[in-house]
């Protein structure tokens, strides 16, 4: 063979060999971003599992009664004191009138551990009624003026300020809450009611 020859022939080995690595090298690279991709996603649920751990650390603990108190002619219920603040708004429902639906009262802050007294209705109540308490729970900072004592945050993802305010009414906090608690059922101070009408 002549010189030429063995030049073509060394060139068609030379790039051989490098299509061969290339293509080593390609796979190689694929396979490292499988890895950063799967890495990334245990990262991912790490963090998510931290902030659903974190939800379920600030949910207000649910009593198993609201307890209550009567001051002159009205019954109130009593809120526990809670580890930290919140808006909050308190529904009522009539347990004993069929087709009875919660009527929520005007949201509130609660301020941590201090006790929230909230109305019920008129002392005595009539022996067909039965309330039951609904409490919907949102972060203070979702507080428009930002003005709470010890603004804070769940970072879970839940809907954001926007979807809780009913613009066109009173800025009444509306939709779910971040946390609730329904059907808790009252404490009655004395066991005695009105007589039946
Ligand atoms: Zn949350």
């Amino acid at each position: 063979m002549d010189a030429e020859t063995w030049a073509a022939i060394a060139a068609a080995v030379v790039a051989t060999v490098a299509l061969y690595f290339a293509a080593v090298s390609a796979r190689a690279a694929k396979k490292a971003a499988i890895h950063a991709e799967a890495v990334a996603s245990v990262e991912q649920e790490r963090r998510d599992e931290e902030r659903e751990r974190r939800h379920e650390e600030l949910e207000p603990p649910r009593p198993s009664k609201i307890e209550t108190e009567v001051f002159g002619t009205t019954l109130y219920g009593r809120l526990p004191a809670l580890p930290r603040d919140y808006l909050i708004r308190i529904g009522l429902c009539d347990e004993g009138q069929p087709g009875g639906k919660f009527r929520f009262q005007p949201q509130w802050h609660v301020s941590a551990h201090v006790p929230y007294c909230f109305p019920i209705d008129v002392w005595p109540l009539k022996p067909s009624v039965q309330f039951v308490v609904a409490v919907k729970f949102w972060c203070p900072d979702l507080d428009d003026d930002h003005t709470g004592p010890s603004p804070w945050t769940c970072k879970c993802g839940g809907p954001g300020l926007g979807s809780y305010y009913v613009l066109d009414a009173d800025e009444q906090l509306s939709g779910d809450g971040h946390w609730e608690w329904w059907a808790v059922p009252i404490d009655l101070p004395f066991d005695e009611k009105a007589p039946a009408d």
